[in-house]
């Protein structure tokens, strides 16, 4: 058996008797989920790659989808990436399904359609770091591998009493030793299940009850061996690296009717789309956004952003710059003739955070073009707070401002006319779903 990890006070931690202590408490506590329920190594892939930046609650259901439709390795590198990323919209960081299906087509080529069971083909599969690899292996397969992630980290570190910040490289050997010394050797081995029964109940006990704030000490089966506890290091341990703070800032997403962009020779019909009367009207402008650009490969309002003078949700209008990126790319990238084009009064703003900066989305129509919405005027009135200042489009004092190519946002690599009643069956960023949803009650579809 294993006897080692010391922890702050050189003592050698209990291993044997810590772990019956805790798969007690697994038995009675751990939670269940789809994936914890039938095993597989796919279905556990998929979880793992879905929970990464993503809470339980929310991938619950977005695992049952995704399995039902793609239900081993072989179905899902025969689908296409935009019906991929249509069964992980909303879940965010989209790299994530590219790589999930990147790995899929190496697994049917190279794996005989099965998700390989050792470690070094598992981190070579695109998307798989060493914690995929591990918890793919051991909750998977049963294998010896562990684990270290936020919970396991917080609650190993409260074990160990570490002061140090977690993410050191020391810290970081310390951790990963500490969690392999949890896992006993093969050959010491009693029952079946044990490897995955571990990991599984020290993320759960990280979770549940070695929780960040208030650790609740008194219900740990681990408060015996726990060096936070015996010296009340809990407040102070995990040292955790500091988070920056958000950045604020605030983009335009604009509502192009086909109506409002007549003669934009560079912007294509959707596929198999009826022709219908009003098509003018209930047809939407939407970019497909560019491989390496945030979103990529998903669909989208075209957006800009906006300087920080005009923020303001009643302001959007005076962005000269504004006003010459939308100039640019209606000339340039849609092939519309040349107009005074400017971004019209702000309908709603959708809030969204993406990496650091927390988002305030302006939506707009472009100036001049008809309302066309059903909605009452104070419903849009209510989403913003700020004084309303007097509408000012770009005044001819101002000059004349082009926007050099360079400096200018590129929207995509596909423009597209979209009926909004397709919108739903389209793969959108999820801000750009909340934006669609608006327009479609806007206009009563
Ligand atoms: S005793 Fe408290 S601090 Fe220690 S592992 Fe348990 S819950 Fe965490």
């Amino acid at each position: 058996m294993t006897k080692s990890s010391p922890s702050s006070s050189g003592a050698a931690f209990d291993f044997p008797r810590a772990r019956a202590a805790l798969l007690k408490w697994f038995d009675a506590n751990g939670r269940v989920f789809p994936w914890r329920k039938d095993p597989t190594p796919y279905r556990v892939w998929i979880s793992e790659i879905m929970l990464q930046q993503t809470t339980t609650q929310t991938v619950v259901g977005y695992f049952e989808r995704f399995i039902r439709r793609f239900p081993d390795a072989a179905a899902l590198a025969r689908a296409s990436e935009e019906e991929t990323l249509k069964y992980w919209e909303g879940l965010g960081y989209y790299r994530r399904a590219k790589m999930l299906r990147a790995a899929a087509i190496e697994i049917a080529a190279k794996h005989n359609g099965a998700f390989p069971s050792d470690y070094a083909s598992a981190l070579a599969l695109p998307g798989i770091g060493r914690y995929a690899a591990g918890a793919i292996l051991s909750f998977g397969f049963d294998k010896r591998f562990p684990i270290l992630e936020a919970n396991t980290t917080r609650l190993h570190a409260r074990l160990l009493g570490l002061r140090a910040e977690t993410t050191l490289a020391e810290s970081q050997r310390v951790l990963w030793q500490f969690a392999e010394d949890w896992l006993p050797r093969e050959s010491a081995r009693r029952e079946p299940n044990v490897y995955r029964k571990l990991n599984g109940a020290l993320t759960d006990l990280g979770r549940l009850v070695c929780s960040p704030d208030e650790p609740n000490c008194g219900a740990c089966p681990l408060a015996n061996w726990c060096e936070a506890e015996r010296l009340g290091l809990q407040a102070v341990t995990p040292v955790m690296k500091k988070k920056a703070e958000p950045i604020r800032r605030t983009d335009a997403a604009l509502w192009i009717s086909r109506a409002d962009l007549p003669g934009a020779a560079r912007v294509a019909e959707t596929p198999g789309a009826a022709k219908k009367t009003d098509a003018r009207q209930t047809d939407v402008l939407l970019v497909r956004r560019s491989q390496g650009a945030l979103w990529a490969g998903l669909w989208d309002f075209p957006r800009f952003p906006v300087a920080e003078p005009f923020a303001n949700a009643h302001e959007l209008s005076r962005d000269a710059a504004l006003a010459d990126y939308l100039q640019y790319f209606l000339e340039t990238e849609a092939g519309a003739p040349g107009r005074d084009y400017r971004a019209g009064a702000v309908l709603t703003t959708v809030r969204h955070a993406v990496t650091k900066y927390r988002v305030a989305l302006r939506v707009a129509r472009l100036a001049g073009a008809a309302p066309a919405v059903n909605r009452a005027p104070s419903l849009f009135d209510a989403l913003e707070s700020e004084p309303a200042t007097p509408f000012l489009a770009r005044s001819a004092a101002q000059g004349p401002e082009v926007a050099r190519p360079h400096e200018v946002p590129r929207q995509g690599d596909e423009l597209r006319w979209v009926p909004i009643e397709s919108l739903e069956s389209l793969p959108l960023s999820s801000p750009g779903r909340r934006v669609a949803r608006f327009i479609a009650g806007a206009v009563g579809k």
